[in-house]
């Protein structure tokens, strides 16, 4: 690994590698594996998933509703693939944390209700052939629905045994300080998209009100679905200030991107996409990617195309 600039040794490197605490859930490293994509072969689903549980991605994040579009072919059918794998080798579940999510329905599009989130919530665990989950979350915000309703549905999966915690994604700031007023099961989690091409959260109070309330970003799509490896729709400058870190760190472009996500103090969980174990073996890197406050700026103002004041 070569040397850091003159510019790093005055502003230090941020952490990227540190625990998460998900409450009770306890300690989880900072990349997770997603399932959204998981519309391979039972083979490669399964060599996947071993090769995220062994990269240290614990926490596995699918949803009900992973399968539907993206080369799926239904409704349901990654929470399946899923539970084929865990049901190939029974020592698998033990290792990992098991998260989805429901409340999208195709042709309304979201549904909230406490009805709808129990039978959701029973549905994907008969899918995925478990008893319970680790981390259930609501997906989209569905505003016709009244955040007591929403508390009330996770406080009966939480009584039955059916979910240990709790989260939200898509969440704006104000629906998740509404929801959190009405709870008194464990919330853990947001689901915010985050990347070097996605820097809303950063700014918008999201990652700000996961400080204030001891909750875990878990971003998604930390690639931008892919477009920071294949470069398509980034800024050149983006690209070359990432290939620039990439090249001194001796990492691939991917792993800066992640380390970047990483880096912030709220201590976000990547969940990283890639169904290929070259792939994961590569991001799982991200880790090890030194990152001063330099580095950050540089690719916020590429990101940008414009400096900071
Ligand atoms: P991502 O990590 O940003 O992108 C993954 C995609 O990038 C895959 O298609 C992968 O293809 C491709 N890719 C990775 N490295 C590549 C390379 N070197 N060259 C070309 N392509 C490359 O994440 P994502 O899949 O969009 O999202 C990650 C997870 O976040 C999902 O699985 C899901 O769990 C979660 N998610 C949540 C929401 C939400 O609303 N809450 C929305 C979207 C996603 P290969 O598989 O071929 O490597």
């Amino acid at each position: 690994m070569t040397s850091a600039s003159a510019d790093d040794d005055d502003d230090g490197f941020l952490d990227t590698g540190a625990q998460r605490h998900l409450g009770p859930l306890g300690p989880v490293g900072p990349l997770s594996f997603g399932c959204w994509r998981m519309v391979g072969s039972d083979t490669e689903n399964t060599r996947a998933v071993h090769t995220a549980l062994d990269l240290g991605m614990t926490l596995i994040d699918t949803a009900d509703v992973y399968g539907l579009d993206w080369g799926g072919s239904h409704f349901g059918a990654c929470e399946e693939a899923l539970g084929r794998v865990f049901a190939s080798d029974q020592g698998l579940r033990s290792r990992a944390l098991v998260a989805t999510k429901a409340g999208i329905v195709p042709g309304v599009p979201y549904v909230s209700s406490a009805r709808h989130i129990g039978a959701a919530a029973r549905a994907s665990l008969s899918r995925l052939g478990l008893d319970y989950v680790d981390l259930f979350q609501v997906h989209r915000p569905d505003h016709f629905t009244h955040p007591a309703e929403v508390a009330a549905a996770f406080a009966q999966l939480h009584r039955e045994g059916l979910a240990r915690a709790f989260g939200v994604s898509n969440y704006g700031t104000d629906q998740i300080r509404a929801l959190l007023a009405h709870t008194d099961v464990p919330v853990v989690s947001l689901q915010p998209e985050i990347s070097v091409a996605r820097l809303d959260a950063l700014r918008d109070g999201t990652l700000d009100l996961c400080m204030e309330r001891d909750l875990v970003p878990l971003a998604w799509s930390p690639l931008a679905g892919g477009r920071v490896a294949t470069g398509e729709g980034l800024p050149a400058e983006l690209l070359s200030v990432l290939d620039d870190i990439a090249r001194r760190e001796s990492v691939v472009r991917s792993a800066v991107a992640v380390a970047f996500v990483l880096a912030h103090p709220s201590r976000p969980v990547a969940i990283v996409g890639s169904q290929r174990p070259d792939r994961l073996t590569d991001i799982a890197t991200a880790t090890r990617v030194r990152l001063s406050r330099t580095d950050v700026y540089r690719i916020i103002q590429a990101s940008d195309g414009r400096r900071l004041p």
